[in-house]
């Protein structure tokens, strides 16, 4: 194999230990708005949550309760065409002639979203599929916004317990 066949890419999607679809995080990232409970069990139908740090039952979101600390647990998620990367790294990469072709995105663990970052998420989620933003304007971003796509994402705080202590301490 020579040279020019190697590709650049951090991580392949498959060496992520949790990957999602996009109707998967879009299911998680509504749920999750509505609330966040620290919970053993469904509240709806009583199942005993899966030793998973997160996760969804009824169409409600919960965290699991069941660990002496919180395991983080970011996700993988396909981008398919569209490669989100800094433009430093576009850039070097051009220079360098180097190809990249990690056509996903690791979202970090619900623990740490925001209202606002669940709703720069969700947009992406739609964006990458190439459908409207809102149910209302039916606009379809043009796939030349996915830099100012990926600045969202970069700029979008994350909750690192300084607002709501109360939610990322296990309450168990
Ligand atoms: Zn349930």
């Amino acid at each position: 194999m020579s040279v020019e066949q190697y590709s650049f890419s951090i991580l392949s999607f498959k060496d992520c230990p949790v990957q999602k679809t996009h109707e998967q995080v879009i299911e998680l990232l509504k749920a999750w708005r509505k609330d966040q409970p620290f919970a053993e069990k469904c509240s709806v139908c009583k199942t005993l949550l899966p030793l998973i740090p997160y996760t969804l039952c009824c169409g409600h979101f919960y965290y699991n309760n069941q660990f002496k600390t919180y395991p983080v647990q970011s996700f993988a998620v396909h981008t398919h065409k569209y490669a989100f990367k800094l433009s430093i790294l576009k850039r070097l990469k051009t220079q360098a002639k180097l190809k990249m072709d990690q056509d996903f995105l690791v979202l970090p663990d619900p623990i740490f979203w925001q209202v606002v970052s669940t709703l720069v998420y969700e947009k992406i989620m739609k964006f990458v599929q190439g459908l409207p933003m809102t149910i209302r304007t039916q606009a379809i971003q043009s796939p030349s916004k996915v830099g100012l796509f990926y600045k969202q994402i970069l700029e979008t705080t994350l909750n690192y317990g300084v607002y709501s202590v109360g939610r990322v301490e296990n309450p168990y």
